[in-house]
């Protein structure tokens, strides 16, 4: 599942890689991308934009990818083994002596030069939590026109709240500030909502430390999880089993334990 952090590690390793060179062959599996158009131009730019990746061309256009669930991009060695099958690639570049793949991206597109200012959903993104200084009061303004029953967990996955924090970072972070996903967020403080987040981003950038795997995922990384994916096991601070549910429209299963982030409507 990549979340905000993975998408900045991809970001930055293509940038390592690929900013500054120029494109020596495109090829694609999307019937509706002109990728011939990247050949003999120069990547200026390489940006993640919560689970979106931006590649800037000197011509202006850009190439958006969106991760979703199982979007992945991988940088090779010409020559070099892939980790994942070749019919999943959807754009390979060439460039030199290094292969940029992207896997299973669900979005796919070239951006007319200014295309993202305009596009729907980039510019409704809310303020992306790996961005440093976050933009709390924007979070808390765009979080004012929810439902004021929105749980909290569910709010913590919208994008246009706040863009970049996935399932993991969601249920650690509530933990973190001991909140139980479904408190609705409006009987939350700003000062609740900023600690939320701010934990979000704080775990988040925890994990930013360079990757042994390119698309290396959460679970082999520092630290362990005190919720996420832990459901019947006990918490390592108190021993109750950790809960589970699905939550929200996405239906996303959300951990929590209940003894450390007690329901505030059962008391
Ligand atoms: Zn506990």
């Amino acid at each position: 599942v990549p979340e905000g952090d993975t998408i900045f590690r991809t970001a930055r390793t293509l940038a390592q890689w690929l900013e500054g060179r120029e494109i020596t062959a495109a090829r694609t599996t999307v019937a509706s991308l002109p990728a011939a158009k990247l050949v003999g131009r120069r990547v200026v730019a390489v940006e993640p934009r919560a689970k979106h990746l931006l590649m800037r061309f000197d011509s202006g256009v850009v190439l958006h990818t969106h991760m979703r669930m199982t979007g992945a991009w991988h940088v090779y060695r010409a020559g070099e083994r892939w980790r994942k099958p070749a019919h999943q690639a959807r754009v390979v570049l060439e460039a030199g002596d290094r292969v940029a793949v992207c896997f299973n991206a669900p979005v796919v597109e070239l951006l007319a030069k200014r295309g993202e200012e305009v596009h729907p959903s980039l510019t409704r993104l809310g303020p992306d939590v790996l961005v440093d200084p976050l933009d709390l009061d924007e979070v808390r303004q765009r979080l004012a026109i929810r439902p004021p029953t929105t749980p909290i967990g569910e709010a913590l996955l919208d994008q246009q709240v706040v863009s970049g924090i996935g399932n993991i970072y969601r249920c650690e972070a509530l933990f973190a500030e001991r909140t139980h996903p479904s408190t609705p967020w409006s009987s939350l403080s700003a000062q609740d909502v900023d600690r939320l987040v701010t934990a979000a981003a704080r775990l988040m950038r925890a994990n930013l430390a360079p990757a042994q795997g390119f698309d290396r995922e959460f679970g082999g990384g520092p630290g362990r999880h005190y919720v996420y994916n832990r459901a019947g096991r006990p918490c390592y601070r108190c021993r109750t089993p950790i809960a589970t549910a699905k939550l929200g429209e996405q239906a996303r299963d959300v951990y929590w334990c209940p003894t450390c982030q007690p329901d505030a409507s059962l008391k």
